[in-house]
């Protein structure tokens, strides 16, 4: 089909339950699954690994642009490539959770995520999940959903995806972490998580995962 390319956005806090769905909405429709917080991670990794100041926007921002970051399609599922290599688990670890916003604030690095993410949606049909979709990165998307969740049902959602990952993960040590995450991510100067006007809202605190993902394809459907 050469038909228009579709763009879904999936915008929400830490642990709403974006990315499960997002991938699962993306598997059944065929189109690309952007998990675009993993982009950020990915460049957050690095900047540990190579002990850089989380403060520094320049040499950050050139970071970005020198870093190769893109995903793979494998057999066993999607990865995320950083320099070549498959940093899919690393960027899970606690470490990263909680320097991510503070590297993601920067609006050096986020013109270039975003720029890298506009290209991705220009190329195939995409559902993309993050904090900014629907307001800069695709804001001509077709659908926008927000999906939120009580902090409680967050941290403990988080708690079972970074142990089926293989980390050890303290309840209220996440639930600290999302609260001071969500904060950082909502009051950054560009590119902050907020309700749009035409924002499909989702309360997924009571929902399982096959509800709300039935539910987004309802509204996608029209019905
Ligand atoms: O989606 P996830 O929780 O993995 O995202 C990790 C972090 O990456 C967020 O807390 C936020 O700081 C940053 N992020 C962002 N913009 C996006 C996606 C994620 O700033 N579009």
């Amino acid at each position: 089909m050469g038909g228009k390319r579709m763009k879904i956005a999936i915008d929400g806090p830490a642990g709403a339950g974006k990315s499960t769905v997002a991938r699962r909405l993306a598997r059944e429709l065929n189109f690309t699954y952007v998990d675009t917080g993993a982009m950020y991670r990915a460049l957050t990794l690095k900047v540990l690994q190579q002990g850089i100041d989380l403060n520094d926007s320049s040499l950050l921002q050139q970071m970005a642009e020198t870093t190769d970051i893109h995903f793979e399609t494998q057999s066993d599922g999607q990865v995320i490539i950083s320099d070549g290599v498959d940093v899919t688990s690393l960027i899970r670890s606690p470490r990263v959770g909680e320097a991510v916003s503070i590297v993601s604030a920067h609006p050096g690095v986020r013109k270039v995520m975003v720029k890298l993410q506009q290209a991705m949606a220009r190329s195939c049909s995409v559902v993309m999940d993050g904090r900014d979709i629907g307001e800069y990165v695709i804001p001509d998307a077709d659908y926008k959903f927000f999906l939120t969740a009580s902090i409680e049902e967050r941290a403990q959602r988080r708690v079972r995806e970074m142990e089926m990952r293989g980390y050890r993960a303290d309840l209220d040590a996440v639930r600290e972490e999302i609260i001071k995450r969500d904060q950082i991510d909502s009051q950054r100067p560009v590119g902050a998580l907020r309700i749009l006007p035409d924002h499909i809202m989702l309360d997924t605190s009571k929902m399982t995962e096959d509800e709300v993902l039935h539910t987004i394809k309802m509204k996608i459907r029209g019905a």
